[in-house]
């Protein structure tokens, strides 16, 4: 990460807003959030095969799921920050991975200026490439702040995403056994 480059950019939009960028409150603003980003954008320097490295072997392929993953990313739109939970559900295939790299790998994309329907998809995408489960399906809430404190602006406003791979693929009752267990 170029932190010069940050502390410059940020010392440009305080000056294009009209701020005194020497004022005392704001000498140190470029410096802290040059460091923020180490991060907060920690995700492009991370990899997710490297979290879904370390698998364990399983005689049962019953739905695993991890819920209520709680993520902060950022609309890569309005640099603004969107955040909510995410619920990822596979079926092993022989093989399962340890409960804290599900979040992991939820970090590793969500650390990174984002959409939110690409961030479901690399999610999905990632454990189908490392893990090869029979298939993995996984849904994300979140409020994005470039709804909630400009533009229409709408609090409380939640954007639902929703990828299947695999098996989950137009199989409505597996589907349907996803959204029961979501739900308990
Ligand atoms: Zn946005």
């Amino acid at each position: 990460m170029n932190q010069d480059k940050i502390k410059e950019g940020v010392r440009l939009i305080l000056e294009g807003i009209g701020e005194d960028i020497n004022r005392e409150g704001l000498l140190e603003t470029p410096d802290r959030i040059a460091r923020m980003y180490e991060e907060l954008a920690a995700g492009y320097s991370d990899d997710a095969a490297a979290h879904l490295k370390k698998r364990f072997h399983v005689d049962n392929n019953d739905m695993v799921m991890e819920k209520d993953i709680h993520f902060y990313s950022f609309c890569e739109h309005h640099m603004l920050p969107f955040y909510g939970n995410a619920a990822i559900a596979y079926i092993p295939n022989g093989e399962v991975v340890g409960l804290s790299k599900i979040a992991r790998t939820v970090e590793v994309f969500a650390k990174r200026f984002q959409l939110q329907e690409r961030l479901t998809a690399q999610i999905a995408d990632a454990f189908m490439e490392e893990l090869k489960p029979k298939g993995v399906m996984v849904l994300i809430q979140a409020e994005h702040m470039c709804m909630t404190m400009r533009g229409i602006k709408k609090p409380g406003t939640r954007t639902v995403s929703v990828v299947t791979r695999g098996i989950f693929d137009n199989n409505e009752s597996l589907q349907n056994s996803f959204y029961r267990m979501l739900d308990c």
